[in-house]
């Protein structure tokens, strides 16, 4: 068996699959490791089957207005056993087209966890193998806090193994990952109660988004506790009991979820027998062309710390290996004005800055902001309402468009082409000069006075 290749990719997740499938097609000889199942988190535990519940909860909701527009449908419950299955039979299909596609590229799998021996080598079940480049792609992990009794919570791991759907289920955290599971879980009918820190969930959100979210969470029904940070789990007979800091408690609970964020997966690479160094916050260093400090050592995706998301993964290691074996060598990803969502209910999506950053940023004299709050055309006569909210930020005379962001049915799917207009520096009058689509809520966008 070769143990010398061009290059190793660790972590068979979204950055480092794409980065030797990309290293392939420019005839790089490459391996990739991985410890667990290929395809990583965004397919087995994160962005796939979170969407596929996410598809579900939209189903029962879809049920529930049915009624509405003059069906006579009656939802009489979800077969959560069914969903689980068939949402683990579409896993295990793309986890092997996954492998397909490294066989058709030549790709060598290198099955278990590597370590490092040193700068230049790594050891994966026993065996050594080099590369004239090796790429750090190993993601990260679910944090859990260390408060007596946290181990008789789930994270979002334990959510996609749940067999049962929850009767009455706490979700803690004040990011992305809080925000879907609770709206999924409550439009799936669990008596959910939603607990966080500060204020608001999702701070670094345009204040636009935080509010509409947590007006549309209460109005899923979701118990909403601001202010409240977590101390203690007991277990009791009549289920766990969850204690807070500010003397609160809740009881009869028969599930608990933490999703207050994500570590990077460090341990298994025994990082002490090299000088790959770490930022401020444990995610491996890089450049803005995904280099380590130590050559011919890179990282990309979450093990990076910078936008833990699917696509940048991929863009980040696509842009190195055109880079490294494609002759683009001042190619690597820019980060700025990168497009995400929350698959809430609706779903919310952002791109740019928020209105407090381009305040920051520019001055409060150099940006004009426009903003819309209406009711979809689709809730015209349905009971349960949930309102669109919009807003663009814009900055200078010219008024380029700097943040956009939007919460409302269909917001995921309008947000992209927007952030291609954004991306090339659009102006308002770009947006204004659009003939609008008719009836959409995209219009909003560009008839905003
Ligand atoms: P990963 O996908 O985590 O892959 C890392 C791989 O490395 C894993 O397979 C692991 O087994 C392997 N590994 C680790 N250590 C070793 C080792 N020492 N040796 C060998 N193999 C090793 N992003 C979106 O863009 N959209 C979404 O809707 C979305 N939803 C999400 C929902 C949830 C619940 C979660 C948790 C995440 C979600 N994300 C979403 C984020 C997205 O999943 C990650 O940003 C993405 O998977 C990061 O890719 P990666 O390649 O950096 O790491
Ligand atoms: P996030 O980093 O988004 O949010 C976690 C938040 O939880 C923190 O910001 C903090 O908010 C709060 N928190 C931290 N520690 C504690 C604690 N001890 N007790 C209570 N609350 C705490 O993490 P997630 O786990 O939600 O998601 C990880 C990443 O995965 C996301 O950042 C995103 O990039 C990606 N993802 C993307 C999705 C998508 O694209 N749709 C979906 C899911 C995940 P505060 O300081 O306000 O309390």
């Amino acid at each position: 068996m070769n143990t010398h290749f061009d290059l190793i990719a660790i972590g068979g997740g979204s950055g480092g699959i794409a980065s030797v499938n990309r290293a392939a097609s420019h005839g790089a000889r490459c391996a990739l490791v991985e410890g667990g199942r290929l395809g990583g988190t965004c397919v087995n535990v994160g962005c796939v089957p979170k969407k596929v519940m996410w598809y579900a909860s939209h189903i029962a909701e879809t049920l529930n207005d049915a009624k509405d527009y003059g069906f006579q449908v009656e939802n009489r419950g979800l077969d959560w056993v069914k969903l689980v299955e068939q949402r683990e039979a579409y896993i295990k299909r793309l986890n092997g087209l996954y492998g397909d596609k490294l066989n058709n590229n030549k790709v060598a799998l290198l099955q278990g966890q590597a370590s490092f021996v040193d700068n230049k080598t790594i050891l994966v079940d026993g065996e050594t193998y080099t590369a004239n480049h090796i790429i750090i792609a190993t993601g990260g992990y679910p944090s859990i806090p260390s408060i007596p009794g946290s181990e008789l919570g789930i994270t979002s791991d334990g959510f996609f193994e749940l067999m049962q759907q929850p009767k009455k289920v706490a979700v803690l955290g004040g990011g992305y990952i809080a925000v879907e599971l609770a709206g999924v879980l409550a439009a799936l009918g669990s008596e959910t109660h939603y607990f966080y820190r500060k204020e608001r969930p999702l701070r670094s959100f345009d204040t636009l988004l935080s509010d509409a979210v947590m007006e549309s969470m209460a109005n899923q029904g979701i118990y909403n506790y601001g202010q409240h940070t977590p101390k203690e789990i007991k277990k009791t007979a009549d289920g766990l009991q969850l204690f807070f800091e500010n003397g609160q408690c809740i009881k009869d609970l028969d599930c608990v979820v933490w999703a207050i964020g994500r570590k990077p997966n460090l341990e298994p690479l025994q990082l002490d027998k090299t000088d790959i160094a770490l930022n401020d916050r444990g995610f491996i260093q890089t450049d803005a062309f995904q280099n380590t400090n130590i050559k011919g050592i890179y990282a990309v995706g979450d093990v990076t710390g910078r936008e833990p998301l699917t696509p940048v993964a991929i863009a980040a290691g696509r842009c190195l290996s055109t880079r490294l074996f494609g002759g683009k060598r001042d190619l690597h990803l820019d980060y700025s004005n990168v497009a995400t969502v929350v698959f809430s209910h609706p779903p919310m999506g952002t791109v740019g800055l928020s209105e407090q950053e381009a305040r920051q940023k520019f001055g409060d004299d150099n940006i004009k902001i426009y903003k819309t709050r209406f009711k979809p055309m689709y809730h015209a006569f349905t009971q349960h309402v949930t309102y669109a909210n919009m807003k663009l930020v814009t900055v200078g005379k010219e008024e380029k468009v700097v943040g956009c962001h939007v919460f409302g049915l269909g917001s995921d799917e309008l947000l992209q082409g927007f952030a291609v207009a954004i991306k090339m520096g659009a102006t308002k009058a770009d947006f204004d000069n659009t003939v609008a689509i008719h009836p959409s809520n995209a219009e909003e966008l560009v008839t905003m006075v």
